[in-house]
């Protein structure tokens, strides 16, 4: 088998035998395996040997952009130290690969409207050198895609790739080629492809993309990264909103066209806004207009016509489109509910997307450093029981390095919540605070019991609060005064689930502890009720699947940002009676070693007594 590396690390070689075993027996894998194990190289290097040899196609998906390099590395390190030529695609979405800069102000629905217009009347210029439509310009992007391919190499990062192609020359001259025609190219003639969750779990996009870059499902080895988010991102696609917003917006752009469906959408409008100004409930298909095909035709053409006569980039007709065009679909895996934003068409159950193309594929692998209960996952994405095999390794870090406490003294259990409560665990949490020699993070439930507990908040540190509505460029610098105090130690105040929470490492000093206040539950509103009523009606655990365990895995993601690395030391403190509850600690991970205190302080002290070992 190839390797990416020169030697397994611990635990890695169980990984890479089972994701072995499971891709020759065309069975599909669950894997927990916890940071530092190397999961990306131990997936990808038993994956891509058995596609070699098996003329075999590998997808690696991840849920953000952002995570492609990692797998672009490994597939490239892969290559290099076997000696092995193949090549490998890195794709993005349409709107994210394109390379006019006149369309980086389109929204979503307007962009993919333009682009399919555009390519429909051979006048995007990048479109044509890549692709072609006429003889002449099909030979000419020919050889312009075996020049680019020259220089290409085992795999291209997209960022990488865009650049390429935006500043394509061919025979002295500038020729500027559409990014992603180049990768669906490029895609076709590689045995592994990295790409995002939609393009292979997303039935309607799946069906296009694959038949584009000439791949079949039953001989496609798909690896979903980060798996633990994998059925809330797919719902997300499958859930649509309509705001009295959009609609005002729609009713300008049909007012402006001088079009009839004014009237129907200021009665929508109208309609929603009276829904709007209720209480959240559950609504019925028909509490809102349902548009016949003829009236969505309509209000399509309408949206694209706004953009051709005004040479916009968005059009609120499209969106308020997409919306109704998906408002009757699904009968119970759905929610048709209100609230004050507006109307709303949930989708409660992601394995209606993900459950047949995962019984169609050779093999499909699951993996995440936080993916317990494993059952859990097998059932939202629709698993098979017989095929799948489930997997937890240990962490491979050393024992000693860390030491992980859960306090009973305070709670934030609705029924226990007053002014006293949250000053006792704003004490609690600045003892501890104050204790660690360095940086300490601190996640909270949710905004609102941040601010209680703040209110009477004072450590010894400097303390930095994350905002309910801040820009990326305000977290970052927020995120960049709290590491800059390493030394002497600070204090970060961040919600759980939340950006400071997950997907982010905080290495070295950066982090010594992390104090987890509370259990981190959803909001219980229609929406979690929805999906506690089907998780039980479909699987008899909806409390667990539907509020309990994603809770407690917020905190265990939460939990994870201390130890990123083998040298790494430091603590967590899980502040909340509950965690100690039976129900609630079997979701921990078999060695994470919980040390029950009613003095967290104290024992997180003598941690930091210790020298390291
Ligand atoms: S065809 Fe390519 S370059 Fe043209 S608009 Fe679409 S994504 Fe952009």
């Amino acid at each position: 088998m190839y390797f990416s590396h020169e030697r397994p690390r611990p635990h890695q070689k169980e990984l890479i035998d089972d994701v072995y075993a499971a891709v020759s027996e065309r069975k599909h894998l669950l894997a927990h395996a916890p940071t530092g194990i190397g999961k990306t190289a131990a997936v990808l290097s038993p994956a891509i040997s058995y596609a070699l040899e098996n003329n075999k196609s590998v997808f690696f998906l991840t849920p953000k952009i952002s995570q492609h390099q990692i797998a672009v590395d490994e597939v490239s390190r892969l290559a290099k130290l076997n000696g092995l030529e193949f090549t490998a695609a890195d794709i993005v979405g349409r709107k994210y690969s394109c390379v006019d800069p006149v369309l980086d102000a389109a929204d979503q629905p307007s962009f993919y409207e333009i682009c399919r217009r555009r390519r429909k009347s051979e006048s995007c210029q990048y479109y044509n050198n890549a692709r072609g439509n006429s003889k002449r310009q099909k030979d000419a992007a020919a050889l312009a895609f075996q020049k680019l391919m020259e220089g290409y190499g085992t795999v291209m990062g997209n960022s990488e790739l865009k650049g390429e192609c935006a500043g394509f020359r061919y025979a002295g001259r500038p020729m500027p080629l559409c990014a992603y025609e180049i990768s669906l190219k490029i895609a076709k003639q590689s045995p592994v492809v990295i790409a995002d969750y939609f393009h292979v779990l997303h039935p309607p996009i799946a069906e296009h993309f694959l038949k584009g870059i000439g791949k079949k499902l039953e001989d496609s080895i798909i690896i979903i990264d980060e798996a633990q988010n994998a059925s809330d991102r797919i719902r997300s696609v499958l859930s649509h909103s309509l705001t009295p917003f959009m609609l005002t917006r729609a009713i300008k752009e049909a007012e402006l066209l001088k079009s009839p469906l004014a009237k129907e959408l200021s009665r929508l409008k109208r309609d929603v806004g009276r829904l709007a100004e209720q209480e959240p409930r559950i609504i019925k298909l028909n509490d809102i207009p349902v548009w016949g095909d003829g009236a969505l035709g309509d209000l399509k053409a309408l949206g694209e016509e706004y953009l051709e006569a005004t040479n916009r980039m968005r059009s609120a007709c499209i969106s308020v489109y997409s919306f109704l065009s998906n408002w009757a679909v699904g009968s119970q895996e759905y929610l048709r509910m209100s609230n004050s934003h507006g109307v709303h068409h949930s989708c409660l159950d992601a394995s209606i997307s993900t459950a047949g193309i995962i019984a169609s594929a050779h093999s499909v692998i699951a993996m995440s450093g936080t993916l317990l209960p494993l059952e859990m996952y097998r059932d939202l994405l629709g698993f098979e029981p017989g095929r799948t095999l489930m997997r937890q390794y240990p962490s491979p870090f050393p024992r000693e390095n860390r030491v992980n406490v859960v306090s009973d003294t305070v709670t934030t259990r609705f029924a226990k919540r007053s002014n006293e409560q949250f000053a006792r665990i704003a004490s609690e949490v600045a003892k501890v605070a104050d204790t660690v020699p360095g940086n300490v993070a601190v996640f909270f439930p949710s905004y609102r019991v941040m601010r209680e507990v703040l209110a009477s908040f004072s450590p010894n540190k400097p303390v930095y609060s994350q905002k309910e509505r801040s820009t990326p460029e305000e977290s970052a610098q927020l995120l960049s005064h709290f590491r800059s105090n390493k030394h002497f130690g600070a204090v970060l105040c961040a919600v759980a689930g939340g950006s400071f929470a997950e997907g982010i490492d905080y290495p070295g000093r950066d982090l010594l502890a992390a104090i987890i206040v509370g259990v981190p539950l959803a909001e219980w509103n229609l929406e979690t009720k929805a999906l506690v009523d089907y998780y039980e009606y479909k699987f008899g655990e909806g409390w667990n699947y539907g509020y309990l365990y994603p809770a407690m895995n917020r905190a265990i993601q939460a939990a994870g940002r201390v130890i990123r690395s083998d040298s790494d030391r430091g603590a967590v403190v899980l502040l909340d009676e509950r965690f100690k509850w039976a129900n609630y600690a079997k979701c921990f991970p078999k060695d994470m070693e919980l040390l029950l205190t009613r003095d967290p302080a104290f024992v997180v002290s003598e941690f930091f007594r210790q020298p390291a070992k």
